[in-house]
């Protein structure tokens, strides 16, 4: 529940859909374990199994290229650790869960625009060092922008590379295709789209294994061992099937309003990753001279939720990786902060976001009032 909040931080986490909770209390009222023989165990096992290829279908996979993990976190290590590979290329602006898997792999820097170097993972895959995994995330969870995949991936296969995809933002957002994509190994996580927090999944390539970190009792085809988390994954698989509908929200043209109208109101406002293809959800904008920190808890004390730039961990502000892997001056991205909107998000959330944010430079959103009524 978002109450009256206005509540644009879905790139941290998207509210429970209510279909989600309805799928979650079922699960909650199985007994039995999945890996059971008997009529419970069964039940258990068709809700998995249901689930299984719910999200299968979102990527365009068979289900039993599905790993359940415990989110994203866990399936990108699984990912770099599993395949095989001991060296590692990923992108500058990979997530954290990346980025700190392997403190030797090879960073592929990105431009100005937030788009990565294709040319400069060539380069670094030509180098004869042994077969790699690159890491390349579908969509950035801080500027929303959309990385070229398909592309990185031809160029990993050239050079008999793997290609694994955090694509933890991307479903309900974009189309996501996992064979269009080339990806060899794709993380997904449920609480993005509307599903519970803690659950997520890695999606195998049809040729591609993954050796196992935890291991036990040989849940998941012996690549996660542990009893399956049912009620998570049982609405993990509803908001996955319910993903799609989201594509057709207005939300792109919000968040469009919402950049025109912070800029015309105070045009030294900067917007990061505008001019490469982004989520329609997501703005990366700083105000000048006003630290992300103090933004954020002005709009949390105006009832607006927003982050700054990456919300890691509870109430850790940092400067943002990802900005300054674009080169934006460090002063700048200091005062950046992450407004993600949701495919429910109103008007009036919109207008609740300008009027307390723009009043922080001392002006208001109510300076534009006929044009906030006529779009
Ligand atoms: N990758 C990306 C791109 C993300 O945005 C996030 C969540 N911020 C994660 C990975 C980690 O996801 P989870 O919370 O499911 O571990």
């Amino acid at each position: 529940m978002t109450g009256s909040v206005a509540y644009l931080d879905h790139n941290a986490s998207a509210p429970v859909k209510p279909a989600v909770r309805a799928a979650v209390a079922a699960a909650l009222e199985l007994c039995g374990n999945p890996s059971s023989v008997h009529r419970h165990g069964r039940l258990a096992r068709r809700t998995l199994q249901r689930a299984r290829a719910q999200v299968a279908a979102l990527v365009g996979a068979k289900p039993e290229q599905v790993v359940f993990t415990s989110g994203a976190t866990e399936a990108n290590h699984l990912a770099l650790l599993g395949v095989g590979c001991r060296r590692r290329i990923v992108s500058a602006i990979e997530h954290d869960s990346v980025q700190s898997v392997d403190p030797q792999a090879v960073q592929v820097p990105v431009d100005a625009d937030g788009l990565i170097d294709l040319g400069a993972l060539d380069v670094m895959l030509a180098r004869d060092e042994g077969r790699a995994v690159v890491s390349v995330m579908l969509a950035n969870n801080e500027t929303g922008v959309i990385q070229p995949v398909a592309e990185a991936a031809r160029i990993a296969h050239r050079h008999d590379a793997l290609l694994h995809c955090d694509a933890a933002q991307a479903p309900g957002r974009i189309a996501l295709d996992m064979a269009s994509l080339g990806a060899d190994l794709l993380t997904l996580s449920a609480h993005k789209i509307g599903g519970p927090q803690g659950v997520g999944a890695l999606v195998l390539g049809p040729a591609v294994e993954v050796a196992a970190l935890q291991r036990g009792g040989g849940q998941e085809l012996g690549r996660r061992a542990g009893t399956e988390n049912l009620p998570g994954i049982a609405g993990f698989g509803v908001a996955a099937e319910l993903a799609p509908e989201d594509l057709a929200s207005p939300v792109a043209a919000r968040r469009d309003e919402l950049e025109r109208r912070a800029k015309q109101a105070l045009p030294t406002v900067a917007v990061f990753g505008d001019a490469a293809p982004r989520l329609g959800n997501t703005s990366c904008l700083a105000m000048p001279g006003v630290g992300a920190e103090t933004q954020v808890i002005a709009l949390d004390l105006a009832g607006v939720a927003i982050s700054a730039g990456a919300a890691c961990s509870s109430g850790k502000v940092k400067t943002s990786r990802v900005l300054l892997a674009m080169g934006v001056d460090p002063a700048l991205a200091a005062c950046a902060v992450r407004v993600s909107l949701g495919p429910a998000t109103e008007a009036w959330e919109i207008e609740r976001f300008l009027a307390a944010w723009l009043a922080l430079s001392g002006r208001t959103a109510g300076e534009q009032p006929t044009r906030v009524r006529a779009q």
